[in-house]
């Protein structure tokens, strides 16, 4: 289950209860809760067509998850081409995988989403353990993007043993096609928390959360105050575990196939795409401030960072955006 989202979804709820007594205007607000992408998906959403949305919502979201992302869904598309090792995808598929491999070549690797069958090693979520360092290496050369072809509207694997994961992006892909339903709907405000990737709908400032990344799901360390967009973190205390006193989390090195281990305890990005929050939350945490930073720079989106070592770095939002709320920790120096 996905603590996050739960703190998150409280503040963003907080302060969306604020405009609702200041706007003057009542509509009713709706309030719902699912469960896809191995995720709690939290709905708010506020305008006369809310519970008509909020259903649209929840049937969408499963269906992308069921049909398309998910690669234990019998009958996605991702689980097909796993199976298989190569087949059709349509062309908003192949558009994923070309922003996919961007990403991939921007983080200069770091950032892999061939990666499945080494988190299936490691078993977060399900039995985990630290894998044998001789499997973990043949399972992790028969990883890698580099290996995947699409072209005219055609997947190859390249290796029948990698296994393609949305893990790092399905939240943020589901965050999009939620955007178009409320486009297209008279809705006016809505918050939609997938699994600690938010998007946050309507014309004013939200504040939003950053949860401790040291502490329980409870407490929030920060807020920041952001427009319309999406917003998204990446923590290494999500599907984490502990063996011979040593704590593993699920956001991995693509080179060793172990948990990344860079002094980061968190890294926050927000885009007006949830796409892109969501993977370069990711990207971000694997590749560390300073080079994470310069990522989400060239993709034109903010970052903020949370150390281990409580301290907050924060890249493209200004310091004035961002309140410090649990006096132990404060800005780090860049
Ligand atoms: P969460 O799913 O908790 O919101 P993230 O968005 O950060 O977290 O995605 C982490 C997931 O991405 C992992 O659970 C795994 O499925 C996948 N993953 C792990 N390491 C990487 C990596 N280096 N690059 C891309 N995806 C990764
Ligand atoms: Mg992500």
């Amino acid at each position: 289950m996905k603590k996050t989202s739960i703190v998150i979804a409280a503040l963003v709820a907080a302060a969306l209860a604020v405009v609702l007594i200041c706007d003057g205007v009542f509509f009713k607000t709706v309030r719902s809760d699912f469960f896809a992408m191995d995720s709690y998906v939290t709905v708010e959403i506020k305008g006369p067509d809310s519970e008509k949305c909020a259903a649209e919502i929840e049937k969408e979201v499963k269906r992308l998850d069921e049909k398309k992302l998910s690669r234990k869904s019998e009958g996605s598309l991702v689980y097909s081409l796993n199976k298989n090792g190569s087949g059709a995808v349509d062309a908003e598929t192949g558009e994923i995988f070309l922003k996919l491999f961007e990403i991939c070549e921007k983080s200069g690797g770091a950032f892999d989403f061939t990666l499945g069958a080494v988190s299936d090693l490691w078993g977060f979520g399900s039995d985990p353990g630290v894998p044998d360092p001789d499997e973990l290496k043949r399972v992790l050369s028969h990883s890698g993007y580099k290996k995947i072809t699409v072209s005219d509207g055609f997947l190859n694997m390249g290796d029948k043993e990698a296994i393609i994961d949305f893990g790092a992006t399905g939240k943020g892909i589901a965050l999009d096609e939620i955007k178009k339903i409320l486009d297209k709907s008279r809705v006016k405000e809505a918050v939609i928390n997938a699994g600690g990737s938010v998007l946050l709908y309507g014309s004013r400032t939200f504040a939003v959360g950053i949860r401790d990344p040291l502490g329980d799901a409870s407490g929030y360390i920060a807020k920041i105050s952001v427009p319309r967009g999406c917003v998204s973190t990446s923590g290494g205390y999500e599907r984490k575990f502990e063996e011979n006193g040593k704590t593993y989390h699920h956001i991995l090195d693509p080179k060793t196939g172990r948990p990344v281990e860079n002094g980061l305890a968190s890294a926050t990005v927000v885009s007006e795409s949830g796409f892109l929050s969501d993977a370069l939350s990711t990207a971000c945490f694997a590749l560390g401030t300073r080079r994470g930073g310069e990522l989400a720079k060239e993709y034109g989106c903010a970052a903020i960072f949370v150390s281990k070592d409580k301290k907050i770095f924060a890249t493209g939002i200004g310091a004035d955006k961002i309140e410090i709320a649990d006096a132990s920790y404060s800005f780090g120096e860049s």
